[in-house]
């Protein structure tokens, strides 16, 4: 019979999938001798039984619970529902993965009408029992049964007001009892029936309710932003009680063996006398520091520091204890490899290396790649973070931090951040024009856009914060105000934005500037010299070629070059090509393109010192290029560059609308149309490679990648002018380079035909972005409005446009490196869409076996981490 119940004896610190992290230490602190309270561990697997069979517990699993407890119950000498000597236990979550605030414990199970007396008689203290009791019944009544406590709370306060006293510790046990069959009421109201009597079947509801916590809205939440998988549950620990509460030689108190803000090697944590748990958590009093411990109980203090000093060269981590002093005797609750800021997580990886403690391999493993987010951008300060509420909630599109007043057009951003006024621009989604204000901005709140829009493309580039597709945010009709909830606000109000949770407060909030520690380059080096993907960057820009070289991006892979031109002096060239009617108009402006192009790439070739670069064709969704119908000035200097009337440009532009622009004329079809454009930007990324190549000796092998190819020969047909191009270059320059022409995969054709797009391309490049769009039919632009109901009804984890869907989209993937190493064996794989930042889709490409991932600047870190820890799991 399969076994779903264990006792703490039963198990230990590798059976963490069956037992959740909580399980399995309390079963390893068990064999270690350590003081724990005993009990059991219904397992995860009987948490996924449980949604199989349609959320009921099998009658196995709760016969193995109710053995279990008997088993418990003797050992303790204690009994259930108990008149005389009753067992009372807390009933907790434990996922294999920490997931804080999933489901509240519950404390002090087992309490009835009858036990609550046996706990008085056996206490000596009447007050102690009641004061337990009501406790338990406003617990299990929000946690279980999900009344809401308010209802408690207020009764509790009725009674306050009537004895005139501030606190509810100062009720007594007259008091409490009255209080206890008030709770009592309020659950019959709400239930229909009575409080349950049955010990059993109080825990039987607990547990179900531990279960169900699994698939709370807060769950499914930190799941997807923690990459957890949803098939995993969640186990549930049952414990003996042991009580804090029981006078001033009691206490209870949570403590790290090291510093979690700073990671110094010191003792850290606080304690409460005659407390609960819930007391140190509730704030109501402030707790003492660990340190005084030792005057107040000196032998529980010295056999906590041993035991604490045990568990961390046990477990080779800091810890993160939770204990409780019964009646002057030490019990262990919990351990766990403690949470820590990045700074925290850099110092103590070091430093257990430098202790001989760990490996540098282990040492790469102890932080998450996600967290060196928080040093790279600034963040809001915590303690004024913890005070602040949030008002909105969009995407969490780009880490980071920013406070300022609200702006409503990037003129007037970029108007006022010049001034060294702090800002955030709020738009509905930004656009080309947008940049200027963008970067003058603190961070960018959109209304609309999901992962890969615009807006979230460009602010991860720069760094800067971005919270995008906030649809709590409701433009009035000539946007000049917005509204969140019911408040209405106005250009100059503060906001601040959370790029890093996608929340958005009111007012200002403090935020820190960001800081890389000493520690930072060492461990670094430990993760490059393990890693086997390279790692480069998507930059467009000298400015953030530079950046992301000094994050250690070993190359660019992807320079998209309609981004060059989204600054406002030069995007009038691009819109003057776009809207070319004959050849020779087209001419004049790719003219006015090509110097600007190559002083670009010139400048990039520069900055990456030698370092290759992989130049991706124009590729603009028209919708991002063409100007709206009513910007007078733009079209009025449109008519003229063209030598037409301000109509026929009107014209134009309504005659190039598109229906669906991102399956429209953009990428590579741009190039079939009108050759010239292939042909200009070839010659400005050659004579721009063979100018630095004279000037600074760099020896460039420039990489020509088209986008959106579909066939073959669509391929070869952009593929034939950029090689007669080069050959008419070469001529003139009396000078020949080595190039390669490649191709980024995004369209599923293109995929599934990969072996014989190879015949033409040099390389692939996987454009994910594209890829999952067109591959799920997804809009990258909308998906966002309706992603949401895919969470909550479970047919999605996560955003496909963030993290990569492997099972269908990194099939092809996998499919179009396979066939095209076949055509080509050597051939050269990167990916170059946004999950090329993102760790789980980073570990993916390595087991794919690509060459390197590509990724904005301030991603480059993470993706280097990511690489190192997707190799070192190799390894094992
Ligand atoms: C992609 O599609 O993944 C890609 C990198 O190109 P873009 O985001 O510019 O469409
Ligand atoms: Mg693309």
């Amino acid at each position: 019979m399969a076994k779903y119940v264990y006792l703490f004896k039963e198990g230990n610190a590798n059976m963490r999938e069956l037992l959740g992290g909580k399980g399995a230490n309390l079963a390893e602190m068990t064999n270690l001798g350590m003081p724990v309270p005993q009990g059991f561990t219904v397992t995860t697997e009987a948490c996924t039984r449980y949604y199989t069979d349609g959320k009921v517990i099998g009658q196995d699993i709760v016969d193995q619970i109710y053995e279990a407890l008997a088993i418990t119950e003797e050992v303790a000498g204690k009994k259930f529902g108990d008149e005389e000597n009753p067992f009372l236990v807390s009933v907790r979550s434990g996922a294999r993965a920490s997931m804080p605030g999933m489901m509240d414990t519950i404390l002090n199970l087992g309490l009835t009408d009858i036990s609550v007396k046996g706990l008085a008689r056996k206490t000596n203290n009447e007050h102690f029992a009641y004061d337990a009791y009501r406790r338990f019944i406003a617990m299990f009544s929000d946690v279980v049964m999900e009344i809401p406590k308010k209802e408690f709370e207020e009764v509790l306060d009725e009674f306050k007001e009537k004895k005139g006293v501030k606190f509810d510790r100062d009720l007594d046990a007259e008091d409490l009892k009255q209080v206890v069959i008030r709770f009592k009421e309020i659950y019959k109201k709400h239930q229909g029936e009575e409080f349950p009597q049955d010990p059993k079947v109080q825990l039987m509801e607990a547990v179900k309710a531990v279960f169900r916590s699994w698939d709370n809205p807060r769950a499914i939440y930190y799941r997807r932003m923690n990459d957890i998988p949803g098939d995993w549950g969640t186990a549930v620990n049952v414990q003996s009680m042991v009580f804090g509460n029981m006078g001033e030689t009691s206490g209870t108190g949570v403590a790290f063996t090291r510093n979690p803000s700073t990671g110094e090697k010191k003792l850290y944590g606080e304690y409460l006398l005659n407390a609960q748990g819930e007391d140190v958590v509730a704030g109501i009093r402030t707790p003492q520091p660990i340190s005084q411990l030792e005057s107040q109980m000196p032998d529980v203090y010295k056999q906590f520091v041993d035991i604490a000093s045990k568990l961390e060269n046990h477990y080779r981590d800091m810890q993160d204890m939770e204990y409780t002093i019964e009646e002057g005797k030490l019990f262990m609750l919990q351990t766990r490899n403690g949470k820590r800021t990045a700074q925290a997580a850099l110092k103590i990886a070091v430093d257990l290396v430098d202790e001989g403690m760990i490996t540098e391999n282990e040492a790469v493993m102890k932080v998450e790649p996600k967290q060196l987010d928080s040093l790279l951008h600034p963040n809001f300060d915590a303690a004024a973070l913890k005070k602040a509420a949030s008002i909105a909630q969009g995407l969490a599109a780009s880490p980071g931090a920013g406070a300022g007043a609200i702006y409503f057009t990037a003129e007037a951003a970029a108007e006022h951040g010049k001034n060294k006024e702090k800002v955030i621009l709020v738009r509905k989604e930004t656009t080309p024009e947008d940049i200027e204000g963008m970067d003058f901005s603190q961070a960018i709140l959109t209304a609309f856009g999901g992962m890969t829009s615009h807006a979230a493309v460009v602010a991860r580039g720069m760094g800067r914060a971005a919270v995008v597709g906030c649809g709590d945010l409701k433009f009035n009709e000539d946007e000049t105000a917005v509204t969140i909830g019911d408040k209405v606000y106005h250009e100059g109000d503060f906001l601040s934005v959370d790029g890093s949770t996608g929340k958005v407060y009111e007012g200002q909030i403090a935020t820190v500037e960001a800081s890389i520690s000493g520690e930072f380059a060492r461990f670094m080096g430990w993760a490059d010299a393990v890693r086997k993907l390279n790692v480069r960057t998507n930059a467009d820009t000298p400015r953030d070629t530079k950046q992301a070289v000094a994050f250690g991006a070993e190359g660019i892979g992807l320079c998209r070059t309609e981004h060059m031109f989204f600054e406002a002096s030069r995007i009038a060239a691009v819109r003057e090509m776009i809207l070319s009617d004959t050849k020779e108009q087209r001419e004049k402006a790719l003219a006015k393109i090509l110097p600007m192009q190559q002083g670009d790439f010139e400048a990039m070739y520069k900055a990456l010192e030698g370092r290759p670069m992989t130049v991706r064709y124009l590729d603009p969704p028209l919708h991002e290029f063409v100007p709206h119908v009513d910007m007078k000035d733009e079209i009025a200097e449109l008519a003229k560059n063209l030598g037409i009337s301000e109509e026929s440009v009107i014209n134009k532009i309504n005659a190039l609308h598109e229906s669906n622009p991102m399956m429209g004329h953009r990428g590579c079809r741009l190039a079939v149309t009108y050759p010239e454009i292939a042909a200009m930007q070839t010659r400005a990324v050659l004579q721009a490679a063979i100018n630095v190549k004279k000037e600074c000796g760099y020896d460039i092998i420039p990489e020509i990648m088209i986008p959106l190819v579909g066939s073959r020969k669509e391929l070869a047909f952009v593929k034939k002018i950029v090689d007669e191009t080069a050959k008419q270059v070469f001529a003139e320059q009396g000078i020949t380079l080595e190039y390669h022409v490649g191709t980024m995969i995004e369209i599923p054709r293109a995929a599934i035909t990969a072996d014989e797009i190879a015949e033409e391309a040099e390389f692939f490049s996987f454009g994910t972005n594209d890829l999952t769009q067109m591959t799920f039919g997804f809009s990258r632009d909308d998906a966002g409005k309706f992603l949401g109901a895919y969470y909550d009804n479970k047919i999605f984890e996560s955003d496909p446009f963030a993290r990569l869907d492997q099972d269908g989209v990194g099939k092809l993937v996998k499919i179009a490196a396979e066939l095209g190493r076949k055509t080509r064996p050597g051939l050269k794989l990167g990916i170059c869409g946004e999950h090329g930042g993102d760790p789980s889709s980073v570990e993916f490409c390595h087991k794919v076996g690509l060459n390197y991932v590509s990724c904005s600047p301030f991603r480059v870190p993470i993706a280097r981490l990511a690489a190192a820890q997707a190799a070192i799991k190799d390894m094992k």
